[in-house]
């Protein structure tokens, strides 16, 4: 297996966008997949905090075997019924009362930007609304969402970008105050309750109640990128629910589908300012994809799951705090929710995220970089508890190596 990382696939017509592990994944069943010389790994990525149900889950095989004959894709020039059938579903599981449909998280997180500039400008009467966000903070790679993603990494070469945005500091709640006193026309603050990509950091309950606080005082919209933390992944359906708080709007995409493509902005009533001609996609909430979508949901519930996800993020969690023990001179500490979970590096480390998930992978585990100091544990939301352990016995075989 040592040869595994060492041999890229050949070359092809792809723009080179992704450094990626020279694996060809072929097939998968609940948590494991197999590559195309049959190795079997054990998936704590799935497709990126993506594949609720894991791979091949039967239900969700069924529902789309049945939507496909039945019908997959029409305009939303017409009714679709299991557009309404999810939304209700999604405002019956949240505090929002109106979804607009797209295809991914970007995407999601745009039509939450458009939705709030156009609040402030017909309520507001705001001329330059700004939007402020968090550094390392992570919304998509769209113009505005890039914009929006406090991260200069991922700007640099893409000038000009997006006018209207301002960056503040996570989990900071005089930084964050202090801007916006001294803003005018402040539209709305777009915050992750727990930034992912930038590092698996939970946001702070106090921070966030001030948040809140502030928001409400000043008639700013609250606006949470629950692309990757909603659904289920934090134990709970929306990330917010361990804030103790409710947004004004929020996006989902990532978990919501089950891998298969959509995204959502929900916001509630007060905010339902978009008319027709306002915003609009050409995929955004076909039949497939909502079908895809409420199995996902139904299955959740119907299952259990977030209790489940509760149980299994817990020993998750204390299994790799067992490895910070064993390693203190490499890790500092274990940080998420649920089904969210950060290993932290000692800054110190002679090694970096990357190196860990590319030993895991030697080891039949697949695992996730957040930036270089955090490795992401994102496994599908019905592991099994044998499963979390068979990842933590993989992980410390990596780590022994
Ligand atoms: C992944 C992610 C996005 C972007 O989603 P895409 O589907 O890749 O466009 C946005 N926000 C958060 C918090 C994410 O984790």
């Amino acid at each position: 297996m040592t040869t595994l990382l060492e041999s890229p696939p050949t070359l092809s017509a792809l723009m080179p966008t992704y450094n990626r592990f020279p694996v060809i994944l072929v097939r998968g069943a609940g948590c494991w997949v197999w590559d195309d010389q049959g190795r079997e790994y054990l998936d704590f990525v799935a497709g990126i905090a993506t594949c609720s149900l894991g791979h091949a889950h039967p239900r969700l095989i069924q529902a789309m075997n049945d939507q496909i004959q039945q019908l997959h894709h029409v305009s939303n020039l017409y009714h679709i019924p299991l557009q309404q059938e999810l939304a209700a579903f999604l405002t019956h599981h949240s505090c929002a009362d109106r979804v607009f449909f797209a295809n991914s998280g970007a995407e999601a997180n745009e039509g939450a930007i458009k939705l709030a500039r156009k609040y402030a400008h017909t309520v507001k009467g705001y001329e330059y609304p700004l939007i402020v966000t968090a550094q390392a903070s992570f919304h998509g790679r769209t113009l505005a969402t890039l914009t929006a993603t406090g991260q200069p990494k991922y700007q640099k070469h893409f000038d000009p970008l997006m006018p209207g945005f301002v960056y503040v500091p996570y989990n900071d709640l005089e930084a964050l105050t202090k801007t916006v006193l001294e803003l005018e026309q402040v539209a709305a603050i777009l915050l992750e309750p727990i930034q992912g990509e930038g590092g698996v950091r939970p946001g702070d309950w106090d921070y966030f109640q001030g948040v809140r606080r502030l928001c409400d005082e000043r008639g700013i919209l609250l606006i949470l990128d629950e692309v990757q933390s909603g659904m289920g992944r934090t134990g709970h359906w929306w990330g917010y629910e361990c804030l103790g708080i409710e947004p004004d709007i929020f996006s989902s995409a990532k978990g919501l589908g089950g891998g298969i493509p959509i995204g959502a902005v929900l916001c509630k009533e007060q905010y339902n300012v978009f008319q027709p001609g306002d915003h609009a996609s050409t995929y955004g909430g076909n039949p497939l994809a909502c079908r895809a979508a409420l199995t996902v949901g139904q299955t959740i519930e119907e299952l259990g799951l977030l209790a489940q996800v509760h149980q299994r993020g817990e020993q998750l969690r204390q299994g790799l705090k067992a490895l910070v023990a064993t390693y203190p001179e490499w890790f500092q500490e274990v940080r998420g929710w649920g089904l969210l979970q950060g290993l932290v590096l000692q800054p110190s480390a002679p090694f970096q995220a990357g190196d860990i998930v590319k030993w895991a992978i030697e080891q039949g585990l697949l695992l996730v970089p957040a930036g270089t100091q955090v490795v992401r544990f994102v496994p599908p939301l019905i592991v099994t508890e044998a499963e979390v352990q068979m990842a933590l016995e993989r992980l410390g075989n990596a780590l022994r190596r």
